[in-house]
């Protein structure tokens, strides 16, 4: 596994990096120390990552750890925290991270002269762990149909005739229903396109 110097090179590949992305290498590396996995390619699919904000802690967690959305390994809950559960599914353990809410404003008193950004990117990379995280040990239970890997018949929504994977119709009314048709649609119905 790359260091955390490695790291930082490879995201700055499009520029300078943002302090988030200092922030979300150091949490990878460190969840990854105390899971105790010196090679998280080695855990194909079955290491998992639990996100709980859509800034750039996701691509970060990709970058380091692997585990990306498409192959069903990074999960999103959008709760706007910089946070995020690292679960090895092999040994059935997991650490939840979290920065600490003190962090931005220590790293802004450390280094009063330097512009904010560089200010939070100097303080990320040279903090000791422990004074930008706390984390504990959880433990997550996934449903079979969330895991990678999980097969299922896939069923017809009743109403609109779309496809649903994964379990995720919703029965209403004796109608094996979509999400959408069962009322949690994210949109209105627009014009004509
Ligand atoms: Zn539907």
């Amino acid at each position: 596994m790359l260091s955390f110097a490695e790291f930082v090179t490879k995201a700055s590949a499009k520029g300078p990096p943002r302090p988030g992305i200092y922030l979300g290498i150091r949490m990878s590396l460190r969840a990854m120390k105390l899971l105790e996995i010196s090679d998280p390619s080695e855990y194909h699919r079955k290491l998992i990552v639990v996100v709980e904000t859509d800034r750039c802690l996701p691509d970060v967690i990709e970058l380091v750890v692997g585990c990306r959305l498409g192959n069903r390994t990074l999960k999103f809950r959008d709760w706007g925290k910089m946070a995020a559960t690292f679960v090895d599914l092999t040994r059935n353990r997991a650490i939840r991270m979290a920065a600490l809410e003190s962090l931005e404003n220590e790293a802004l008193q450390c280094f009063p002269q330097l512009p904010r950004d560089e200010a939070l990117s100097r303080a990320y990379t040279t903090f000791v762990d422990e004074k930008i995280f706390q984390w504990q040990s959880v433990i997550v239970n996934f449903a079979p149909e969330d895991l990678p890997g999980y097969h299922a018949r896939r069923v017809l929504c009743e109403r609109c005739g779309e496809g649903i994977d994964f379990r995720r119709e919703a029965l209403r009314d004796g109608l094996t229903l979509c999400r959408a048709c069962s009322g949690e649609a994210y949109w209105l119905q627009g014009g004509k396109v």
